[in-house]
């Protein structure tokens, strides 16, 4: 295997490996481990270049920075990405994966990401000690997405206490675009606390099907959410939704939701601002999934009781970001980078 570093400026480590047995080319950016190892999923996907390849492990990586400050769940900052296309796996893909994330001696800690299944971590796993989010019978945390709901529906809550005084959700309308792993938990959770839940999906037998179940609304196309008017926007679907041409259209008063990388730029925080949405950051709203995978570094080892209770600090720290933005008028996006930037900061000093 092949392993060139390429020195990044903000970044600890940016490492690019290719492997011609195994045929592996692969990125694993390391952030910042002031706070603990850079801990990140391994996303599979086929860039258009090894460039563009290296930018998305670069900005993923970083978000996975602030996510665990805030979080404050003891690590840093990660992300590794196989350039592959997700329909060739192979396991000595993986193999090799392995032995890449061994190299770095516990500087980046893995964990599933985009098109990874349980079955390629176990594989990976052959290799490398490095890795968290392995099955529950196995005594590790499991599939996050049930912690990640948890998490969106303690934030949601958060969110409507800033803004209508109180943080129940009984009588709100929510939408949520994506009823996959998380949406559809965060749907039924929201339903059980007598909120009005409308949903869309970029599959309408999904949507049609959900909503004959829960109850909930069926909405047409895969943004009809966006479109909805609504209390709460709750994006579970994809990343670059909250750009200038959807921001324009959206009815809602607040937005919190999983899905990574909302804003399509900064300045999309602004528009929301602008436009009187309040938005609650994803990587501080989403970040039950990683205070689940936290709990496998507690004494005692995972325990999902403890992983739940943690996930009331998703609470405290919108209530810190929404203030933070209130009284120094900036957006909730830059409030809560500056809180992560301040946790990170105060370990250094
Ligand atoms: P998932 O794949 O289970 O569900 C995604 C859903 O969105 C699917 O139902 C899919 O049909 C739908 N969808 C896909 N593209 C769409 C589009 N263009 N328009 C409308 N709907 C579309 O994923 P998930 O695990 O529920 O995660 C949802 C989002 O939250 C993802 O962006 C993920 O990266 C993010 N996230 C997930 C977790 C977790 O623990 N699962 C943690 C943090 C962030």
């Amino acid at each position: 295997m092949n392993i060139t570093e390429i020195p990044t400026e903000g970044y600890e480590k940016v490492v690019h490996a290719t492997d011609s047995a195994s045929g592996l080319n692969a990125v694993i950016a390391v952030h910042d481990t002031t706070l603990g190892a850079g801990l990140g999923g391994i996303r599979m996907l086929k860039y258009e270049s090894d460039a563009a390849c290296v930018t998305d492990a670069l900005r993923l990586a970083e978000g996975m920075t602030y996510k665990a400050a805030i979080a404050e769940t003891g690590q840093g900052g990660g992300k590794a990405v196989m350039n592959h296309d997700p329909a060739a796996k192979t396991e000595d893909l993986f193999l090799a994966m392995g032995d890449f994330i061994e190299s770095l001696g516990g500087l980046y800690l893995a964990a599933e990401d985009m098109n990874m299944t349980v079955e390629n971590l176990e594989t990976v796993t052959q290799r490398t000690q490095y890795v968290t989010g392995r099955s529950l019978e196995l005594g590790f945390s499991g599939n996050p997405s049930p912690m990640t709901a948890v998490g969106c529906f303690i934030g949601l809550q958060a969110t409507a206490r800033e803004l209508f005084g109180n943080d129940s959700l009984a009588g709100r309308s929510i939408a949520i675009q994506g009823i996959g792993a998380v949406g559809s938990l965060l749907a039924r959770a929201c339903r059980e606390a007598g909120a009005t839940v409308a949903v869309s999906d970029i599959d309408p037998a999904k949507v049609e099907a959900f909503a004959e179940e829960t109850g909930a609304t069926a909405l047409d196309g895969p943004d009809g959410a966006l479109r909805h008017p609504c209390d709460f926007l709750s994006p579970c679907a994809r990343g670059g939704i909250l750009n200038p041409k959807s921001i324009p259209k959206l009815q809602c008063k607040a937005i919190g939701g999983a899905a990574n990388n909302q804003l399509l730029t900064d300045e999309d925080g602004q528009r929301l601002a602008e436009q009187g949405i309040l938005y609650a950051p994803d990587f501080v709203i989403n970040a039950g999934g990683v205070i689940n995978l936290s709990g496998e570094f507690q004494p005692g080892g995972y325990n999902a009781d403890w992983a739940r209770d943690r996930c009331t600090s998703i609470d405290r720290a919108l209530t810190e970001i929404f203030e933070i933005a209130r009284t120094e008028s900036i957006t909730t996006a830059q409030a809560a980078k500056q809180l992560a930037l301040t946790r990170i900061a105060a370990r250094r000093d």
